[in-house]
Formats: structure tokens, C-alpha cells, sequence
């Protein structure tokens, strides 16, 4: 927010930086930004245009779980507050449609399909990298099952099921029972038609399918009328069943209640990564804890080979955990399988009474790894600077946040994993080592 009314600091949002030439005080950098076809400066984030948008799509920020539509701002509090019309969904640039409706609603008059992207040229003294990482995807780990087994979720999905603004207002469901909800609609449609079709038979012969279907089987109706009415009567049958059984479901649908959190997920893997990913142990904690605080009751698990509560408080976050009755379970999981209810069943060593053993939960949460972005390779190619055996950006030990080019620097998890206090510090201080950079080059070789 700051940064966004700051008026020394110009946000190129929607951007992406293409070419950067030129040295240390005197670079120059080439962005691409793209077409959001929506004027930033007049679109006041009021959200009309959105309510009345009539393309549904998926909701990136709610990892899938949610529905967008084709104008959306990608989270509430993004800045600038502004919508995006996502083109490759938005009805007005597919071939042959036509729609128009959001310009339409726009009291501010911000929506502009004719908007293009814009090369802007920047000259700076020093460039800091803070692209941030991406998630390992759990999918590369078959035996856990996420993607195959629908309760199985990774710790950002997670996230979103207990926030208040996520998918479930906050509430933690079993994928799988919402997945029935959502059938719902679409099972009531489906039994609409069976019974409009049914009726067109019904009528006229004052009968209803029921009875027909008894007289049918029973050999005293024949005829290609009465083959057809059969036919539609079958057809029909195994969706109204399917509509009660998903009704029934939906109304016995609790929230979670036995969960458990597998550490480790794609880190401290020789297969994988073999660093630690620094965060997710407090991650898995902090929603291990929030967890309880929804459900007091709540059986919680944390599949850990050791605990790296390794900050200020963090150990004694970790004994507020224990004493609050979340169970640690010294373990580098082996398998997951699932129930005829879809239930997780989780196949683990018990390393301290050396016994394998099995235990059945509703929801499996994955800390997954965090790795170097596709940015990172990027702009070591584009900067020719040195990444890490990792992939992370290589930083010099002192000054820590100097990339191997002069008036380059690097921070936050793009240098390695680290949680947000350390990155936003790391922030400052690149702010500062940048300054230095600008200040010439006595100043920085008095602060090296
Ligand atoms: C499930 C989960 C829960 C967590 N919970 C906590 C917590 O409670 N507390 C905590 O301290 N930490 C938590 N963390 C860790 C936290 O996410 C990181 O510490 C933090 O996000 C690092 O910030 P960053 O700015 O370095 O990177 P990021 O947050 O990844 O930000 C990088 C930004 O750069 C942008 N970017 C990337 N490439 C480009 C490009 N080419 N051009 C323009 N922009 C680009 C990205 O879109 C992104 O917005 C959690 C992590 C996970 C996975
Ligand atoms: S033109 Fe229609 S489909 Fe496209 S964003 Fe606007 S309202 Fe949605
Ligand atoms: S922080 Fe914890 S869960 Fe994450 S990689 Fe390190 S030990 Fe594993």
C-alpha cells in the first residue's frame, strides 16, 4: 500500500522486464507491460464489472478451488487496485462473440478492449532481484497421491481453506465432499430433463412411470411407445439415485477433523532437493494451530523427521503446538493411500518405537519445497550473474545481498528459502545496499 502512494516509487505492475543493458549507475532496462485492457488510473475497484461478467473461470489465487470471471483482480488487496480482463476467457476477444457487458456497467468508463502492451524504458542505477520462489509440485511424489487422491492438499490450498476470504470462508472441507456439493446443480439439471422427458409420456397416458415401469416388466404393455417410455424410465432412474445419494451426502458433510501435515515434501530428498526449505515446519505449525483453534477437538498430526523451529519464539511456538495437543510424529512418511470414502490413510515408520504403522485421517496437508522460479534462470541469463547449485541467485558471503555483478543485488526467498520477516529485512537492507550503488562507487567500497 505504502509503496503504491509512495511518490518517488513508479509500480510497473503487469510487467515483465525483457532486455537490461548498460552497467552499475547506468543501466537500462527494457519492460513489457502488458495489456490489462482496463485503464489503472480510472478503474476504482468497485467490482461491477466482475458481478456482472458472465465468463466464469478459475480462481488462480484460490489455487482452483474457487470460480473468477474473465474481468478479476487476482487478490483484494493487490496493488493498484485494478481489474484485468483475462483475454484468452473474455468473450468480446474470442472469434465471432460479442459481449461488452463490463464496459457497459463501468461508471468510471475504465474498460478500453483496445488497450496495448507498451514497451517502457527505465534507466537505473542498480537492479534488485526479488522474484521470489515457486512451489515444488507434489504431483513428482507419486505415492503421496495429490492429484490422484482428492483429500490430499498441499499447504497453500490449505491457506485458502482457512481463510476467511478463501473458497470455504474459512471452513476446512474434504475436497472430496465438496466436489459432491458442487454436483449438485448439475444433478438436479439432469433430473429436471429425466422428469420433462418422463412427463411427455406420463400424460397422455395418465400413468405414472412408476406404475408403467411394473406393467412393463410384467409383459402387459408392448410397443415401440412403450419401449421408448422404458428406456427414458431406465436412463432416468440412476440419476435420481445418483441426486439422493449426493443429497444425503451433503447433509451428513462435516468439517475436517482428523488431519494430518507431511513435512519435507520434496526437500531434505536426495531425489529432489537436498536443502532444507527453511519455512514450512512454522508454516505447518501456524496452521496446525489456527486449525485447532476451529475445531478444539480436532486430531492433528505433524509427520516431521526433526522440527527446524530455527527464529526467535519459534521453539516455544513449536511447545505451544505440543501443549495444545498436536502430535508430532518423528516419521518420513512412506505412502498414502485412500478408503473407499476417500479417506487418506498414511503408511509411516515410527521412528522412536521403530513400529510401521498405518493411521486413517480426512485431509492430508503436503509442506512442499520451495524452489528457485523460472526467473531466477531468467535473469541469470539476461544479467549474467551466478545462480547457486540450487538454482537460487548466488549472493557473496559479505556483503550478503551483492549478486556476482556490481549494482545487482539479491533478496528474499529468490536467494534461498527464507520466511517473511528474514525477506523483508533482506528488502531493507538491499534498499540500502542499492543506495550505496547509486551513491558511487567510494561509497560502496567503504560499506564492502
Ligand atoms: C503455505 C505457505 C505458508 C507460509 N506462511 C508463512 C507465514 O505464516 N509466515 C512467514 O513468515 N512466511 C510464510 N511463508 C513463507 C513466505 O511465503 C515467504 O517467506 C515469502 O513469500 C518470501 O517473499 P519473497 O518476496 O521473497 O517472494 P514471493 O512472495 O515469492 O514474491 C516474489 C514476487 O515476485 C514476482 N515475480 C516473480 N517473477 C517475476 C518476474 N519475472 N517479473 C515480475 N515479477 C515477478 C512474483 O509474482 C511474486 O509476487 C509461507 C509459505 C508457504 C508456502
Ligand atoms: S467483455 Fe464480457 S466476457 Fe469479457 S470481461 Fe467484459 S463482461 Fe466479461
Ligand atoms: S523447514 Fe521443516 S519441513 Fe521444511 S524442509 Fe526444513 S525440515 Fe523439512
Amino acid at each position: 500500500m505504502e509503496v503504491g502512494r509512495h511518490p518517488r516509487i513508479r509500480l510497473l505492475a503487469y510487467s515483465e522486464v525483457e532486455k537490461v543493458t548498460g552497467d552499475v549507475g547506468n543501466f537500462q532496462v527494457t519492460v513489457r507491460k502488458k495489456p490489462r485492457y482496463v485503464n489503472e488510473s480510472k478503474c476504482t475497484g468497485c467490482g461491477s464489472c466482475a458481478e456482472k461478467c458472465p465468463t466464469s473461470t478459475v480462481d488462480a489465487y484460490n489455487m482452483g478451488m474457487a470460480k473468477s470471471k474473465a474481468i478479476y483482480k487476482y487478490f483484494p488487496q493487490g496493488i493498484p487496485s485494478a481489474y484485468t480482463i483475462d483475454a484468452a476467457k473474455c468473450r468480446n476477444f474470442q472469434e465471432g462473440k460479442k459481449c461488452g457487458v463490463c464496459a457497459k456497467v463501468c461508471q468510471a468508463g475504465a474498460i478500453d478492449y483496445k488497450q496495448e502492451e507498451q514497451i517502457i524504458n527505465i534507466e537505473v542505477g542498480a537492479i534488485i532481484l526479488a522474484t521470489g520462489y515457486e512451489l515444488f509440485d507434489a504431483r513428482r511424489i507419486p505415492e503421496y497421491g495429490y492429484g490422484r487422491l482428492p483429500n490430499v492438499v498441499t499447504a497453500m490450498e490449505f491457506e485458502r481453506f482457512l481463510s476467511a476470504s478463501g473458497p470455504t470462508h474459512g471452513h476446512v472441507y474434504r475436497p472430496s465432499d465438496l466436489s459432491v456439493k458442487e454436483s449438485l446443480p448439475e444433478l438436479e439439471k439432469a433430473v429436471q430433463k429425466g422428469l420433462r422427458e418422463l412427463e411427455k409420456f406420463e400424460k397422455p397416458s395418465e400413468m405414472s412411470s412408476a406404475e408403467f415401469i411394473k406393467k412393463y416388466d410384467g409383459g402387459e404393455l408392448t410397443g415401440e411407445q412403450y419401449d421408448n417410455w422404458a428406456k427414458a424410465y431406465k436412463l432416468f432412474v440412476p440419476v435420481m439415485e445418483k441426486l439422493e445419494g449426493a443429497s444425503q451426502k451433503v447433509e451428513s458433510i462435516e468439517t475436517v477433523h482428523r488431519l494430518a501435515f507431511i513435512q519435507c515434501v520434496g526437500s531434505r530428498d536426495m531425489r529432489y532437493n537436498k536443502y532444507c526449505s527453511g519455512f514450512c515446519c512454522m508454516h505447518s505449525i501456524k496452521e496446525a494451530l489456527i486449525a485447532r483453534e476451529h475445531d478444539p477437538t480436532a486430531e492433528i498430526y505433524i509427520f516431521a523427521m526433526d522440527i527446524r523451529a530455527v527464529g526467535k519464539g519459534f521453539e516455544e511456538y513449536h511447545n505451544r503446538a505440543a501443549n495444545a495437543g498436536i502430535t508430532f510424529v518423528r516419521s518420513r512418511v512412506a505412502e498414502v493411500s485412500e478408503k473407499a470414502d476417500h479417506s487418506p490413510v498414511l503408511l509411516f515408520e515410527d521412528t522412536k518405537s521403530r513400529e510401521v504403522r498405518s493411521l486413517e485421517v480426512d485431509l492430508v496437508v503436503l509442506a512442499t519445497a520451495c524452489e528457485p522460479g523460472p526467473a531466477a534462470l531468467k535473469f541469470s541469463k539476461m544479467l549474467g550473474i551466478s545462480l547457486t547449485d540450487f538454482g537460487f541467485y548466488q549472493t557473496r558471503t559479505i556483503p550478503a545481498l551483492d549478486t556476482s555483478r556490481p549494482g545487482v543485488f539479491a533478496c528474499g526467498c529468490a536467494q534461498g528459502p527464507m520466511d517473511i520477516p528474514e525477506s523483508v529485512a533482506q528488502a531493507s537492507s538491499a534498499a540500502a545496499r542499492a543506495a550505496q550503488a547509486l551513491a558511487g562507487p567510494e561509497a560502496t567500497r567503504l560499506a564492502s
